[in-house]
């Protein structure tokens, strides 16, 4: 069955060809762990887990990797300001972040190296480099040079017109400062206890060369099928990795680029200073089923702009335990009936199409209940939404009192204000029925 994916490096939909037959590498960045990671990130770990999922429903062996980075600016520098060391911060967050995971039904990938346990594979492609000349030593440190790398900038689409010979010594920075960037940082004060020894000089990587290393250790190639990530990663971080990677190999690092994209709060970019960087925790705090924001994330297709609104969390959640509540309430037993499902997924992972066929299925009256239950169990199987958890409906104190308020709207025959309520009903997940002894909540 064929499989397209957009693949950024192309700008279009590509057929999945894979490098050997019936198997598929994957290597997706993962989390620099010296904080709680939000609910962007965690939009793009769904979307690779999917993607996995996908694959393995299509009967591919799966070799998927994601890193820790648990060595880089942010983690030095907030392990010296909350003044315990490295691997103590960094292991707590790491802990956490895999504890969400499994909130979120993300399987664990079977390979989750640490860039501190890579330092020697990171030291030999940074030797090999300042050997061929795509690197070079400065006095702050090793320096990759984007002048001889061919096509850099390619998947960026960055335009390398004013392009002036410096070099940046941050991990991040933007696309109109395309310059020489850091291969590895030679010890300062600053860096405290955290140093490694190395041919060239004492000190530590730098951010991009830690992906290059891990991938190709851990998946033991030089070329790989699928690389993943949020698309702030394109610029620098994967830019930079193609560059370093190629510069060692003289091969294509990776076929298939897929960026997952990102989420808006209330229609604004989260930040810390608008206060409206939210993580796993604060669902928790609320209350709120974390597989809801799966099934959120999952309604729309994982390439746009998606806005976050606890409002349509919430909605979320009650289409999930609706959804769960009917799938439960039909018999077992049935077998599973061809549907367009597969075409779906496999179409560059179109979930909103996948799960608006799960509700057809359930009102299809050509397909037996049990059968219903198989088939939509199956496709559970790459949805990854506990759709056989048993639930109770239990209809929110806010949607109470907002029926309780269009109660008298009606009876004030204030339709203009009773539609705007049954509006704001709706949007929790519940649809309203009016009839003869008054208004319902249609549970069904
Ligand atoms: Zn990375």
């Amino acid at each position: 069955m064929k499989i397209q994916l957009h693949n950024t490096l192309t700008g279009e939909k590509d057929d999945f060809k894979p490098l050997k037959e019936g198997s598929v590498s994957m290597y997706n960045c993962g989390p620099t762990v010296y904080d709680y990671a939000h609910i962007g990130n965690f939009r793009t770990f769904i979307f690779s887990d999917v993607l996995r999922r996908m694959f393995e429903f299509n009967g591919y062996k799966v070799d998927a990797v994601m890193n820790i980075t648990d060595v880089d600016d942010k983690t030095i520098k907030r392990s010296q300001k909350e003044n315990i060391s490295l691997e103590a911060l960094t292991r707590k967050y790491e802990e956490i972040f895999f504890d969400d995971l499994k909130s979120l039904n993300i399987e664990r990938f079977k390979k989750t190296p640490r860039a501190t346990e890579s330092i020697p594979e990171m030291i030999s492609l940074i030797e090999k480099m300042l050997e061929n000349g795509t690197a070079y030593k400065s006095s702050d440190g090793i320096y990759f040079d984007i002048t001889k790398s061919k096509n850099y900038g390619r998947l960026a689409n960055l335009n390398l017109e004013n392009t002036t010979r410096e070099r940046i010594a941050n991990d991040e920075y933007d696309k109109e400062n395309a310059r020489d960037f850091s291969l590895w940082k030679f010890y300062t004060e600053e860096d405290g206890d955290v140093l490694y020894e190395a041919p060239f000089g004492k000190g530590r990587p730098g951010w991009h060369i830690e992906c290059s290393a891990m991938s190709m250790t851990n998946l033991h190639a030089e070329t790989i099928d699928i690389h993943t990530g949020g698309s702030d990663l394109i610029f620098p971080h994967h830019t930079n990795e193609i560059a370093q990677s190629e510069a060692v190999t003289g091969k294509t690092f990776v076929n298939y680029w897929m960026h997952s994209g990102f989420i808006t709060v209330d229609g604004k970019k989260m930040s810390k200073s608008l206060g409206n960087i939210f993580t796993l925790q604060d669902l928790k705090a609320k209350n709120i089923d974390p597989i809801a924001y799966r099934y959120f994330v999952l309604s729309a297709h994982y390439s746009t702009l998606l806005n976050f609104t606890w409002e349509a969390l919430e909605g979320a959640e009650t289409a999930l335990k609706r959804l769960r509540d009917k799938v439960n309430n039909l018999p077992d037993g049935g077998k599973i009936v061809d549907t367009e499902f597969i075409s779906f997924i496999n179409d560059d992972l179109n979930t909103p199409k996948a799960l608006a066929l799960v509700h057809d299925i359930l009102k299809d009256e050509n397909v037996s209940p049990a059968d219903k239950k198989a088939t939509i169990l199956k496709m559970d199987e790459v949805l990854g939404l506990d759709l056989d958890k048993v639930e109770n409906i239990v209809v929110p104190d806010e949607v109470l009192k907002l029926m309780q308020e269009r109660d008298v709207a009606r009876a004030e025959k204030d339709f203009a204000k009773s539609d705007e309520l049954r509006n704001k009903i709706e949007k929790l997940g519940f649809k309203v029925k009016d009839t003869e002894s008054g208004a319902q909540l249609d549970l069904s």
